[in-house]
């Protein structure tokens, strides 16, 4: 299965997709991930990325492209994937798409979350992140069981540069802007759902299997 993991930043994406993968057994791709690796160890894509993610700006997609290429060559992504914050953009949905066709496949699904807003701040600014694994929890909707260590894997919990209030907002602004049309470019294949993102994870995982088939 190939699918794509659609939403706004904090819509849950990177949590479901971890739930998900454990149960195909294939790879979460997640390109915010791969970009946070790169400047952990001072590439020279981390350094150029660092920038522009600092200020919640998206990252040039000739940078992202060919680092999805990479990626999506290596063995593990041969089973299939879940892309997650990628495609952002439409050049980046046209890109995909030539790498995909390069190999006879196609996208099986685009899994759109859907979050108001007023529901995204609260979400990610109470967000932290597992340093190693890059799981999410939050401060009050999903606690760790021990503070300021990540349940799946015991790594430590921190809090992205970029999950502050203001740092959000230029987000949500970048994503309705460049990341939203494409939804509309995948609509036309009849490949896109719409789940409600908001409840209890348990819920919107039962959603989303549902939403799969
Ligand atoms: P994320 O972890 O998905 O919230 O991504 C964190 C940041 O990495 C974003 O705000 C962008 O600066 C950058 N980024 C991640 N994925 C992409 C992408 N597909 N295109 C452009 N920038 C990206």
């Amino acid at each position: 299965m190939r699918l794509i993991f659609f939403g706004p930043p904090g819509a849950g994406k990177g949590t479901q997709a971890k739930r998900l993968i454990a149960e195909l057994d294939i790879p979460q791709i997640s390109t915010g991930d791969i970009l946070r690796q790169h400047r952990r160890a001072g590439t020279p894509l981390g350094v150029e990325a660092q920038g522009y993610m600092d200020n919640g700006k998206l990252v040039p997609d000739d940078l992202i492209i060919a680092m999805v290429g990479e990626r999506l060559a290596e063995d593990d992504a041969g089973v299939g994937y879940i892309l997650d914050g990628f495609p952002r953009t439409v050049p980046q949905a046209v890109a995909l798409d030539g790498l995909l066709k390069q190999r006879g496949q196609s996208i099986d699904r685009v899994l759109v979350l859907r979050v108001p807003d007023t529901n995204i701040i609260a979400r990610v600014v109470g967000r932290r992140v597992c340093k190693s694994c890059g799981n999410a929890h939050h401060v009050e909707f999903n606690p760790p069981k021990v503070d300021g260590v990540c349940d799946l894997d015991g790594g430590e919990l921190y809090q992205r540069a970029d999950d502050t209030e203001a740092k959000v907002r230029v987000r949500l602004d970048e994503y309705t802007h460049n990341t939203a049309p494409v939804a509309a470019y995948y609509e036309q294949r009849g490949i896109v759902r719409e789940i409600a993102g908001v409840g209890l994870i348990d819920d919107v995982f039962g959603r989303l299997k549902g939403a799969l088939g």
